[in-house]
């Protein structure tokens, strides 16, 4: 049973990969921690749980990973995802540190294993928990509890007393619709606020997409509502990162609306064209290779009337990319497949066959810039592009999937929030999506998320810890 009436030395709030990172660090180090979860205990750890990989930089070869991923290609990675628009020092602090990481999260109880085949190809630079993201998250709660931390389930923070730039106390509601709810006052020398982004708020998503908003579906926890990451800039924390940022896929219309997780994602455009709502293509399906560019269609789609596309194909692909929770909708021709997506049959038939026409001879490899490529139609399809002749036709309905936002807390390199007139917090810090927006100005590359909790989280309750205890 947690005392609430003592005063912890650090508070993590948030039950995810950042927190619970936070909280051992903190706790390593002597310092009493209390984590709370919104959670129930079933759904602790936010989007964490549907993790597979995590980015760090490494010399050479290892058991799980395939060659070396130096510091530098790191961060011309970065460079090049987010166009530039990422703070240098946090971002090289990040990749430095991610090398250390390899081992840290393994002393802390998370094991790894050989990266899946598929078409992210990701056997160099990223390592697989093995298990996934609930079984390294089990890890982490294990060595957490066995460690002494304090945890709560079903503990929402609803408010924070800010006083000047310091941290005073939390009030938390416990208890969901099911018990009665009743709010405490928790006091700590120290926060470290990891409560993830506002992807699973639709009305602040419908303050910079409009309607659409309600069109989206949120892959992962309905808990990452950004309720903390409100009232820490209510209470004067500078911001970092721009609102209409986030990570977005293409995933099947016929997921959940929360929480779908990684089976709904569809690696299939490149396999394919895609169509909106009038059976229009709107662009390039084959513009560079997949995983640079499967992080792009969930804006594409999110753009499209009613923000609803349907990746179309042939037979002869059904075998070549990672299949999904939802089986494809067939039709032994293109009017009977356009007749059973509700699009007008004509203009499908019309679509596949000035694609078809255009299609120029080459030799298919979706491992490379291949030479299959359109000739004549806009948008083009300038690799991998072959007609889509063979019986069954097939076809993926696909609606955008919000994974995170980047809007977030603007922190210095000690994870220290910095106040709105450009002071930092006396005792509060930040770690994992809630400041991903300091690093990630926009654009992804695959596994950064657990890299910024990870590293962020340890220097976190590292700096937390050394806090309370001045
Ligand atoms: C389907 C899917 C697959 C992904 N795959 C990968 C991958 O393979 N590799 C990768 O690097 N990234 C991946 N990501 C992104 C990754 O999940 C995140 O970047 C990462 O988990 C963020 O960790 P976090 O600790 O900051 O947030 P989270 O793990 O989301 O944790 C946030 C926590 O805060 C809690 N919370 C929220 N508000 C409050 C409040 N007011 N009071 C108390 N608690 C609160 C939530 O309940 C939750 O436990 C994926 C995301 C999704 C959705």
């Amino acid at each position: 049973m947690v005392e609430f009436s003592r005063k912890f030395d650090v508070l993590v709030v948030g039950g995810g990969n950042a927190a619970l990172c936070a909280a051992i660090g903190a706790r390593r180090l002597g310092a009493s921690v209390l984590v709370l979860e919104a959670a129930p205990k079933f759904y602790r750890g936010g989007n964490t749980r549907h993790t597979r990989n995590m980015r760090c930089a490494h010399d050479a070869a290892t058991d799980i990973l395939t060659g070396p991923y130096t510091e530098e290609e790191f961060f011309e990675d970065l460079l090049r995802v987010t166009g530039g628009d990422t703070d240098e020092e946090l971002a090289r602090l990040m990749i430095a540190e991610s090398k250390d990481m390899l081992n840290w999260i393994v002393e802390q109880g998370v094991r790894w294993q050989p990266s899946l085949g598929g078409t992210l190809s990701l056997g160099r630079t990223n390592s697989f928990f093995l298990g996934g993201g609930r079984a390294m998250l089990n890890a982490l709660y294990r060595t957490a509890e066995q460690l002494g931390v304090d945890i709560r389930y079903d503990a929402e923070v609803i408010d924070l007393e800010i006083d000047n730039g310091i941290f005073l106390s939390a009030t938390l509601k416990q208890g969901n619709g099911h018990v009665s709810a009743k709010a405490s006052t928790i006091k700590a020398s120290t926060l470290v606020a990891a409560a993830g982004g506002f992807e699973a708020n639709i009305e602040w998503l419908k303050q910079y997409w409009g309607e659409a908003a309600d069109n989206f579906l949120i892959r992962g926890t309905p808990y990452n509502r950004g309720s903390l990451l409100k009232m820490l800039l209510n209470k004067g924390v500078q911001e970092v990162g721009d609102p209409t940022q986030c990570h977005a896929v293409a995933i099947d219309a016929r997921a959940p609306k929360f929480d779908g997780g990684i089976i709904t994602r569809h690696d299939s455009v490149v396999f394919g064209i895609v169509v909106n709502k009038h059976a229009a293509r709107f662009y390039d399906e084959g513009e560079d290779i997949w995983p640079k560019r499967y992080a792009i269609w969930g804006r594409l789609v999110a753009a499209q009337p009613d923000q609803i596309a349907y990746i179309i194909f042939d037979s002869t692909v059904v075998t070549s990319f990672m299949p999904t929770l939802f089986p494809p909708i067939g039709g032994q021709s293109i009017a009977e497949l356009a007749a059973k997506l509700e699009l007008d049959p004509a203009a499908l038939e019309k679509t596949v066959a000035d694609f078809n026409a255009a299609v120029r001879p080459g030799t298919f490899d979706h491992t490379i810039l291949d030479d299959c490529r359109t000739e004549g139609i806009t948008p083009p399809k300038t690799h991998w592009a072959r007609r889509i002749e063979t019986p069954p036709y097939l076809a993926y309905p696909v609606r955008p999937g919000i994974t995170f936002t980047y809007l977030g807390t603007r922190v210095n390199k000690e994870t220290r929030m910095l106040m709105k007139d450009g002071k930092p917090s006396a005792n509060m810090f930040a770690a994992g999506e809630i400041m991903a927006g300091n690093v990630l100005g926009k654009g992804y590359a695959a596994g950064m998320g657990m890299t910024i909790g990870s590293v962020f989280g340890r220097i976190a309750g590292r700096e937390a810890a050394k806090n309370a205890k001045n």
